[in-house]
């Protein structure tokens, strides 16, 4: 009967496939491709991109306030979002349209008087400023419809001091209620370290770790916790895919193991979606990193190679790739030591530091964005970074969040705390940059594509270090599902020639190269490429290569 059942499915199956003439359509649709890239003057690129049904994405960033205002109140909202969808992923993965990211982090939106939002008043709506609910909904329905999984900024180390609990918490206590609301919190009689913030009026001190404004929740009380699930709950039905997980240093107190905490958390956020995904803000030391994923949790983000004095910036600026292989396979190494799910979470930058381009010229940071988007893991990209956006200062956080330039000659009237002029941006707009096939923003688009054609790099494990004497060429071996890639970085100033012998890489087949450096004068563009012939690699400077063994 089983037997039966199968040929029967088999049958099905086949005949399904002719009826809607799938397996001809994605040929030809790929070959339609092809053909359009070549007339544009585009290298012609067959191979096909894998659109993500799983954990493994390219995220991307937004400051919703931002990112792009609908109705010209000078803040950024979710219709504006909506209408730049097309921009980051047009729901084609073969169209080459757009940026090729499928994921999409939402910086905090829920109400809130701060304009970072990061001081929550009610978990359970959506900023005025920002959009409704209704507003929210569309949103999730354009991602899904595109393929673009969405995780949210969710702050539950801290409440804003407005929320009701917390003013319901003082109240009792300016009676003396000490098992009421304030059981949330963590308060005491008496000013320490920790408990530095005095309720006014009273002798009573709480925990805040960032201001008086952002009281710390109690995450040892059961009533906290009951909270969390009932917001968990909440937005996951609403059909977020996750959560970005703000502040997870601060959630070990005196009463609360933070490790534990995050492991609680998170299963029981799969108790309602298995799938869930979620990324922590744990910013401290490697070290300390490794220690995180103990909890089970996803990801943490990756704080030592980020940042304008990380292992990318650093690497792409000297170009020693030798030192910096080395130096992401310890990494991945420890993180899956402690977790063998674990998915490193790869970024330059976030909205809590200076932009790249206040570090790195245009070519090292396209060089700088080869290097995270194709590590092992999920890549985070900040909006603008695409585009080389630059803080006006590096010691203001409004000045690393100021407005997206959509076109140098169409300034957005986006209005920044504290930084109220919207400057032209250096390397232009998107607009200028579309239609510069050299710009940084082509470049990461040619990068994301390759990571996409190539699934192996996003969800492969590294095996190993390309053996070698030069300091300027590193390269790793990722392995996943019996299939084996070989990714190369060559940071040197002068273009090398290497031979791929078989102890290198066994019957290794081109999956595709990336040239950061600008074309120097006298050289066609089409000659300064990455190229394979005969077993040999040509590495122009600053240029990235993936082969795959036979
Ligand atoms: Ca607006
Ligand atoms: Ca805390």
């Amino acid at each position: 009967m089983k037997k039966l059942l199968a040929v029967v499915l088999v049958l099905c199956i086949a005949m399904s496939a002719v009826l809607c003439g799938c397996g001809s359509s994605e040929t030809e649709k790929a070959a339609a491709n092809a053909d359009k890239a070549a007339a544009k003057g585009d290298p012609v690129d067959t191979n096909k991109v894998i659109k993500s049904d799983d954990k493994y994405r390219s995220f991307y960033q937004i400051w919703i306030g931002s990112f792009c205002d609908s109705n010209n109140d000078e803040t950024g909202d979710f219709e504006g979002i909506i209408s730049k969808l097309d921009y980051l992923n047009d729901g084609n993965p073969d169209s080459g349209e757009d940026l090729g990211v499928d994921g999409i982090w939402l910086s905090p939106m829920m109400p809130s008087y701060s304009y970072h939002k990061y001081n929550v008043r009610d978990y359970f709506d959506i900023d005025p400023e920002f959009g409704t609910l209704e507003t929210f909904d569309e949103f999730i329905k354009e991602c899904d419809k595109r393929g673009i999984a969405v995780i949210i900024d969710l702050v539950v180390n801290h409440s804003a001091s407005d929320h009701p609990y917390f003013l319901k918490a003082c109240e009792e206590l300016k009676k003396g209620k000490e098992d009421g609301y304030a059981k949330y919190y963590n308060f005491k009689k008496g000013a320490d370290m920790t408990y530095n913030r005095r309720v006014t009026g009273t002798n009573y001190f709480y925990e805040g770790q960032f201001s008086s404004e952002m009281p710390d929740w109690n995450l040892s009380y059961q009533g906290t916790k009951d909270y969390f699930e009932e917001i968990v709950k909440f937005w996951l039905d609403r059909g977020v895919d996750g959560f970005r997980l703000d502040a997870v240093k601060y959630f070990s107190d005196a009463n609360t193991d933070g490790v534990e905490f995050m492991d609680w958390f998170y299963k029981m956020a799969q108790g309602y979606n298995p799938d869930v995904y979620m990324v922590g803000e744990h910013w401290d030391s490697a070290g300390s990193i490794y220690e995180q994923y103990k909890s089970g949790m996803d990801s943490y983000f990756n704080f030592k190679f980020a940042t304008t004095s990380g292992d990318y910036v650093v690497s792409a600026r000297n170009g020693m790739t030798k030192t910096f292989v080395d130096s992401l396979k310890k990494y991945n190494d420890n993180i899956l030591k402690r977790n063998e799910k674990a998915i490193n979470a790869n970024f330059l930058t976030n909205h809590d530091m200076p932009r790249v381009s206040n570090a790195l010229d245009a070519s090292e940071q396209k060089f700088a964005s080869a290097l995270y988007l194709l590590s092992p893991g999920n890549s985070f990209t900040y909006y603008g970074e695409e585009i080389g956006i630059e803080a006006p200062n590096t010691t203001n956080d409004a000045s690393f969040r100021t407005a997206m330039i959509w076109d140098n000659d169409n300034l957005p009237n986006i209005w920044v705390n504290g930084v109220a002029e919207v400057e032209p941006n250096e390397l232009g707009g998107v607009k200028q940059q579309l239609a510069d096939k050299n710009s940084l923003l082509n470049f990461y688009r040619r990068t994301l594509k390759l990571k996409n054609q190539n699934p192996e790099i996003a969800r492969g494990k590294i095996t190993g270090v390309m053996p070698t004497d030069d300091t300027y060429l590193g390269g790793y071996y990722i392995e996943h599902e019996g299939s084996k890639l070989l990714v190369i970085h060559y940071g040197g100033t002068e273009t090398m020639s290497l031979k791929v012998t078989d102890d290198i890489l066994k019957g290794a087949q081109f999956r595709g190269g990336l040239v950061a450096s600008d074309v120097p004068e006298g050289t066609k563009a089409e000659d300064y490429k990455v190229k394979f012939a005969d077993g040999t690699l040509t590495l122009p400077p600053n240029s990235t290569a993936i082969l795959k063994a036979n």
